[in-house]
């Protein structure tokens, strides 16, 4: 075709997401029900009680448009980290928010910094704007920070860090985060991306974002209600920031970004402490029910802060395959340049324990 494409949309690499059970299903001949989908960090607790009653009652109202400022959702994230309503700002997953930032940051002269293996949607959002991504070495499959501040020009203008990462599970801890922070120039934005930050809550090591806001206007924490919320559907993300960045961010921003159901849901999700003590209990049984059995194999993995753990197989695009066809969808990542591992989410025990045997039976 001749369409003038636009250039950053023809140099694209979309992400790849984890294959949905109807797809196998439909690709294999398999009954849907005998599939096992842990390929995208979904929680296996489903969510909420309180939060599905009240999707279920918020539906009969779907009509309406939802509030485009999200007033209730925005005073209860407010409340929950002690931060004003102005330092929010809502993304349909926190991909949106991601986006947004990029958006409003980056431009043709400018560099985003991110390390290898970091998620994939940093550079989606960097190519997006036309942007350099600059990408730093990883050390130990982890964020080399100080790799990170010695890719700083004077044309950077934004820093990704996920904290844990996906796809690897590495952490860094306070007093690199510290030392980090206290060194990147103020004109950078640091985006901590803190998609499994709940998880962490008792680790005294992990750095929680949130805390050191005060200190610095132009550090943005995302977050999300995709991962231990269990609402991953519904698409609901947010941003906590200065006032400053997030009015900015905002100026960006579809007027009805986060739908109404998912809203609602958001609100309940956030209150239900039951709940996520559960998904907290069930992650840390099934990772270790999961490196007990990479151990008996003598496979190799990374050690995990999160809801996956990613393990070392050669032939893993076979290993992928014989999965696949039996019932088992796991996440590779040849696209994250890590062709010899396998990314496995942790599951309900049942569903572990299904990856366990399979995998177990392809490798004798
Ligand atoms: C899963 C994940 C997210 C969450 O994305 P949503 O758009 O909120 O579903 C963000 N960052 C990382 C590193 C993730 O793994």
């Amino acid at each position: 075709m001749n369409w003038k494409t636009n250039p950053n949309i023809a140099a694209l690499r979309p992400y790849t997401p984890g294959k949905p059970i109807e797809e196998l299903a439909r690709e294999y001949g398999l009954n849907e029900a005998d599939i096992v989908k842990l390929a995208s960090n979904e929680n296996p607790l489903g969510m909420s009680a309180k939060a599905l009653s009240k999707m279920q009652k918020t539906a009969q109202s779907a009509n309406f448009y939802p509030d485009g400022n999200s007033f209730e959702l925005k005073k209860c994230l407010a409340e929950f980290y002690a931060v004003k309503s102005e330092q929010l700002v809502l993304g349909n997953g926190s991909n949106d928010v991601l986006d947004l930032i990029a958006r409003t940051f980056l431009a043709p002269d400018k560099e985003a910094i991110f390390s290898e293996y970091a998620f994939a949607v940093y550079p989606i959002v960097t190519q997006l704007q036309n942007a350099t991504a600059v990408i730093t070495p990883a050390n130990d499959w982890g964020h080399d920070l100080d790799a990170m501040l010695a890719a700083i020009t004077g044309s950077t203008s934004v820093i990704f860090v996920a904290n844990p990462n996906n796809p690897t599970g590495t952490m860094f801890g306070k007093t690199e985060l510290e030392a980090f922070l206290a060194k990147v120039p103020e004109r950078i934005i640091v985006v901590l991306d803190e998609a499994y930050s709940e998880y962490l809550v008792s680790n005294e090591q992990y750095p929680q974002g949130v805390s050191y806001l005060s200190q610095y206007t132009n550090l943005i924490v995302t977050r999300t209600f995709s991962k231990i919320y269990g609402l991953a559907g519904l698409r609901i993300g947010y941003g906590i920031c200065s006032p400053e960045i997030a009015e900015l961010l905002n100026r960006a921003r579809q007027p009805f970004n986060v739908n109404l159901v998912a809203q609602e849901a958001a609100i309940e999700s956030l209150n239900d402490n039951d709940f996520v003590k559960q998904a907290i209990a069930i992650n840390t049984s099934g990772l270790r029910q999961l490196e007990a059995a990479f151990d008996e194999m003598r496979i190799t993995y990374i050690p995990s802060k999160a809801n996956f753990i990613t393990f070392e197989i050669t032939n893993a695009a076979e290993i992928n395959e014989k999965l696949m066809q039996q019932g088992v969808i796991v996440r590779p990542l040849a696209g994250y340049k890590m062709p010899n591992h396998l990314r496995v989410s942790v599951g309900s025990a049942e569903q572990n324990q299904r990856f366990i045997d399979v995998l177990k039976g392809i490798l004798v």
